[in-house]
């Protein structure tokens, strides 16, 4: 089955991890139960990268890094390079997270910079987007999302991608995207990937756990989920894989 088609599952510790929980919860999450109908990814802090690399590919666990700098080497004090992440055994880096973008105050040419580096090293950008709960009230959720999408214009057609839809007011609260607002989104979504010539894989993020994984995977154009507080746990991780496969 081609990458594509295959839904990805992947986990954003964000700055949770020391080296004995991640060692723990790889004990606890033996391995990909269903690699041909699912892709597990983790991304775990810069620190535990080089330390879980062997162990999660030996389990079919693709590894991912949260955030890039786009210079190759230098004088960039706290910064990590696409060739550190490529060192590290990291296919992925996720770029554009709404907590970057409000936390940071990361534009959308600068994530189009990452993009760019990550694509040279041969990293996987997972490029997040989502609407603030006032421009979904304001029922500018679309425009938004086509302006986060815009960084695409003129990127290599044939560049490794997925696409994270994520609605910030559903990041971390507990509250989840209904499945009509899914479906209809994510619909959107395909929409203008296509028109910029990307037909790349869609995920779902916020809030996803084992209770309401089957449903938001089941939504067409739902092509797996970025998932946050529920991949600390082995156990809800593993749930939500298995509603996915
Ligand atoms: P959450 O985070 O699952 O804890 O809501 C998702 C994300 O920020 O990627």
């Amino acid at each position: 089955m081609s990458n594509e088609k295959r839904k990805l599952i992947a986990g954003n510790w964000k700055m949770n991890g020391l080296l004995q929980e991640a060692n723990d919860f790889m004990d606890a999450f033996g391995g990909n139960p269903a690699p041909d109908v699912v892709e597990v990814a983790l991304m775990p802090p810069f620190t535990l990268l080089h330390s879980m690399s062997a162990r999660l590919a030996e389990m079919g666990v693709a590894l991912g890094a949260q955030n890039v700098y786009y210079e190759d080497k230098g004088a960039f004090t706290g910064s990590i390079c696409p060739i550190m992440l490529r060192d590290a055994g990291c296919h992925y880096v996720i770029l554009g997270h709404s907590e970057r973008r409000s936390i940071i105050g990361e534009s959308n040419a600068q994530i189009r910079s990452k993009m760019n580096a990550a694509w040279l090293h041969g990293l996987e950008p997972i490029l997040c987007i989502g609407e603030t709960l006032e421009q979904r009230e304001k029922g500018v959720t679309n425009h938004v999302l086509a302006e986060q999408l815009a960084i695409l214009k003129g990127a290599p057609k044939s560049a490794p991608l997925t696409v994270a839809y994520e609605p910030v007011w559903a990041i971390g609260t507990g509250v989840t995207a209904s499945p009509e607002q899914v479906v209809e989104t994510h619909a959107f979504v395909h929409a203008e990937l296509q028109r910029l010539g990307h037909d790349c894989r869609v995920l779902y993020g916020g809030s996803v756990n084992p209770g309401n994984a089957e449903e938001l995977m089941a939504c067409p154009g739902v092509e797996g989920a970025l998932v946050g507080g529920a991949s600390l746990k082995a156990e809800s991780f593993m749930e939500i894989v298995q509603a996915a496969a």
